[in-house]
């Protein structure tokens, strides 16, 4: 299968790219779309024989939910069961936060595919802020299951060149909407009788949750009670080990890479130095890890920046990186 690249950047080239993937998804096939998290493999959400081509182009097993993108927060009701405490609380965090990187898991309704929601009683939903998903999820006018665009367990794609390289020749449109703004994954919440349970980490953070609700999660950030919440996660192929500040420099620096952030010490054969505000870290966090891992080298050192704010999310991915 050829992969076609399409430009999404002007007001026009949105328009024509989101027709011509609501298009491919209204004919029960997928395309990949820009959001301001990662870029995400698009399909029907409504359709399961759609959701299993997302399955297979990915090589997702079908224990891993995909993530469901509406239009806005009316669409909540269509898909998932409101009533009581625990739909107002999700109308707050919508009206707070949508659009926007935070994914809600709530109560499905019938309506959502057993595949999509992998046979949970639950569905995840989340409204994107990125101008060209919403146009496509516009011009479909129905919601598109989207779980991010790369092989399973693999690095997140930031950018479309990411995408080729993941699932070039497997699918048959990328929509080009150029790098994205927050680089992370959605933080993905459940959404309980006045709690939330934090189930990943992310640009939204645990602290500015917790205004709305009490947020629980586990000690090392993350509750593992989602299927997909698996441990070994974004990871490269070259195996990666975490660095920790102060220890000495590793005896085979000479043949590894090293991910900082902030100013690194000479001795490695390769350095991404980003920067040590995790605000401004996270967008470029998947691109520089993609760079080391195709720098040729054996072996890949992260080290650790502060869990405060989007540092959270960025050690939560590091963690589940690490192997080797
Ligand atoms: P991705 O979009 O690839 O980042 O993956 C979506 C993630 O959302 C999955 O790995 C799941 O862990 C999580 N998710 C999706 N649906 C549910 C659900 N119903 N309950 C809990 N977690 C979910
Ligand atoms: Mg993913």
């Amino acid at each position: 299968m050829t992969t076609r690249l399409l430009a999404a950047h002007t007001a026009d080239e949105i328009k024509q790219a989101a027709r011509e993937a609501a298009a491919c998804l209204r004919a029960g096939d997928i395309a990949a779309v820009p959001t301001e998290t990662v870029y995400g493999l698009a399909c029907d959400a409504l359709n399961a024989g759609a959701a299993g081509k997302v399955f297979a182009a990915k090589e997702r097993p079908s224990f891993d939910p995909l993530i469901v993108h509406v239009a806005d927060a009316s669409w909540i009701e269509s898909l998932s069961d409101m009533t009581g405490p625990v739909g107002l609380l999700a109308q707050e965090l919508a009206a707070a936060f949508w659009p926007g990187p935070l994914t809600m898991v709530l109560s499905a309704k019938d309506l959502v595919p057993d595949l999509v929601r992998s046979g949970l009683p639950t569905v995840a939903l989340r409204c994107s802020a990125h101008p060209v998903m919403a146009a496509v999820i516009d011009e479909l006018g129905r919601p598109i299951a989207a779980p991010s665009a790369n092989r399973f367990g693999r690095i997140s794609p930031v950018t479309a060149e990411h995408v080729v390289e993941e699932l070039g020749g497997r699918i048959p449109l990328v929509l080009d909407g150029g790098p994205c703004r927050h680089g992370l994954e959605s933080t993905i919440v459940a959404v309980e009788d006045r709690r939330l349970v934090l189930l990943r980490p992310g640009p939204v953070t645990a602290e500015v949750l917790e205004k709305f609700a009490p947020v629980e999660r586990a000690a090392g950030g993350v509750v593992v009670s989602a299927p997909g919440m698996l441990e070994s996660h974004y990871a490269p192929r070259t195996p990666l080990r975490l660095w920790p500040e102060g220890a000495p420099l590793p005896d085979d620096a000479a043949t590894s890479g090293v991910l900082a952030f902030g100013a690194v010490g000479p001795g490695f054969a390769a350095v991404e130095a980003l920067p040590s505000d995790p605000a401004d870290a996270a967008p470029l966090f998947f691109a520089a890890l993609r760079r080391l891992d195709a720098a040729g080298v054996r072996r890949i050192y992260a080290r650790e920046i502060s869990e405060s704010g989007l540092g959270m999310a960025i050690m939560d991915r590091l963690r589940r990186a690490a192997h080797g």
